[in-house]
């Protein structure tokens, strides 16, 4: 229980989730871009992005384009294409094909599966990484099995169970899409998220391990496709002397001005990933003997990028929490914490921590949404409305879980003070 009429030492300045963390290299290419006059979707800064990511990743090509979203649904449309054959001249691929999603993500993973008219069908979480339970999936595949598209997050940097998924992936004939918008540069048995899936993509958005601003790519060792996705990003032109069009296109180009701030940021992607972990760590350390852990990973297998230090209540430490569709609250009880009562704590010393991604199942949006737990229950199991009786895993991650300050500029005396008022939740 957090004790409200006790002084907290504020931090100074806002603690943030997680800032973009600029270098000064940026700055030189915006110039370079703005001095040889290429402040277009054309440029040096762009081929470079290209090459280096495709390099440091290790897919044949890299597309860089104008975000995570954006690059998701060329990701889809290109998936359609190889699944169903559909030409790309149609504006919706999907037209009443299932597409399998992670179901615990950010809403932008699953949108572009309707942008083509397909209807996504969420996957429930399993509690070693937070990801796509590959039990879940196999059940999925046996209710719908001509199902032939899979998009895979792999949640706040950590990567799921690839090895597990791509078995049940290449099973079924189907083809793997990876969202590996928050993981950029985790490793999972020594290769990089975005190499396992047919595409793949990346996001740099302002929040993200390193960032343009905005921006994204699309990752994949097919030649055709990325000859396809470069001609759909700008408008989809033919060879011809005027503008002449046989597919359906798109202004998704990444502009050489963001692509200069990714390419200054490229170098120092390892070097935040290190500070990332040093984040996680400490509060490993710090939030010792309280009864909560941090999100999960496969020791063995990945090596996270450790975006978002997560933790999770026990069960037992709960105290009484409900949340509405738009409103929460919880009864303070010694001894016992939830969500709500830490991030209240948190927001008081001037830092800042977010719920979990709430499930798309539960989303009104997706709400009709087919839902698939690892014993084929789904939507039977779960209680849409009664917060902290959820017996889908999303739904008890997300009641029971909560994101941390993450911010690379943080100093280590502020993370403290987070620690501190976290450990007096649960006095
Ligand atoms: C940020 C994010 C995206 C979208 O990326 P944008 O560049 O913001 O469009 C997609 N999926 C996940 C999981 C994300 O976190």
């Amino acid at each position: 229980m957090f004790n409200t009429d006790k002084i907290y030492e504020k931090n100074d300045k806002h603690v943030w989730l997680s800032s973009p963390t600029m270098h000064g290299d940026e700055l030189e290419y915006i110039k370079e871009a703005y001095m040889s006059n290429w402040m277009s979707t054309v440029g040096k800064n762009i081929d470079e992005v290209e090459k280096h990511i495709s390099e440091y990743i290790g897919t044949k090509y890299a597309i860089a384009l104008a975000s995570g979203t954006a690059s998701l649904h060329l990701a889809i449309k290109m998936a359609a294409i190889k699944a169903y054959g559909m030409p790309g001249s149609g504006i919706v691929s999907l037209k009443g094909k299932k597409v399998f999603c992670s179901d615990m993500t950010f809403s932008a993973t699953v949108n572009p599966v309707l942008y083509e008219g397909g209807e996504p069908v969420f996957i429930d979480t399993e509690y070693d990484t937070w990801n796509m339970d590959p039990k879940a999936l196999e059940k999925a595949f046996e209710i719908y099995p001509d199902v032939k598209i899979v998009v895979l997050v792999h949640l706040y940097g950590t990567p799921a169970k690839i090895d597990e998924i791509n078995t049940i992936v290449k099973k079924y004939n189907a083809i793997l899409i990876e969202d590996a918008a928050e993981s950029m540069g985790a490793t999972y048995r020594g290769s990089q998220t975005g190499t396992f899936g047919d595409y793949n993509i990346l996001s740099f958005n302002g929040n993200k391990i390193i960032t343009g601003s905005s921006g994204g790519c699309l990752l994949t060792d097919d030649e055709e496709a990325a000859k396809k996705a470069r001609k759909w990003s700008t408008q989809s032109r033919e060879a011809a002397p005027w503008y002449q069009h046989e597919e359906i296109g798109y202004n998704y180009r990444m502009s050489n001005v963001i692509a200069g701030v990714v390419r200054g940021q490229l170098p120092y992607l390892n070097e935040h990933i290190a500070k990332k972990r040093k984040i996680y760590e400490r509060y490993q350390e710090g939030l010792k003997g309280l009864p909560v852990s941090m999100n999960p990973f496969d020791k063995e297998k990945s090596n996270p990028n450790f975006w978002l230090s997560c933790l999770i209540v026990d069960k037992a430490a709960m105290c009484k929490q409900v949340r509405s569709e738009s409103d929460n609250c919880y009864i303070k009880e010694k001894g016992k914490s939830c969500p709500t009562e830490i991030l209240e704590a948190i927001s008081l010393i001037n830092a800042e921590g977010r719920p979990i991604w709430k499930p798309m199942h539960n989303q009104p949006i997706y709400r009709m949404n087919p839902f698939i737990t690892s014993d084929g229950n789904g939507r039977a199991k779960t209680n849409a409305y009664i917060s902290g009786e959820a017996t889908d895993v999303g739904m008890d991650i997300f009641d029971r879980g909560l994101c941390l300050p993450s911010d690379n500029k943080m100093t280590a005396e502020e993370q403290d003070r987070v620690i501190k008022v976290i450990r007096d939740c649960f006095e």
